[in-house]
């Protein structure tokens, strides 16, 4: 399972979360969602589920971080 969802219908691409991502995990698409933004995509890779990603983006549900045994959302 993808330890991080980005719900792609609520991103508005600012790239914060591109950019905090200590693992490079978080990219830019080329594909435009409903706001008219190219948003966000998780690429899985050396994830570790820190949660830096949730806590940095602006927008309310658009990312989602899984912890590997408890799959609960971050914060609790
Ligand atoms: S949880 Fe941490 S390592 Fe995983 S995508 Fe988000 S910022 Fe990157
Ligand atoms: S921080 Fe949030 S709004 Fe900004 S690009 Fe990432 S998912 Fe989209």
């Amino acid at each position: 399972m993808d330890r991080v969802v980005i719900e792609s219908s609520e991103c508005k691409g600012c790239r914060l979360c591109v950019e905090v991502c200590p693992k490079h995990c978080i990219s830019i698409g080329s594909e435009i969602n409903k706001l008219g933004y190219q948003f966000a995509r998780f690429e899985s890779g050396d994830c570790n589920a820190c949660g830096l990603c949730y806590y940095v983006c602006p927008e309310p549900g658009a990312v989602t971080v899984f912890k590997e045994t408890t799959s609960q959302r971050v914060p609790a």
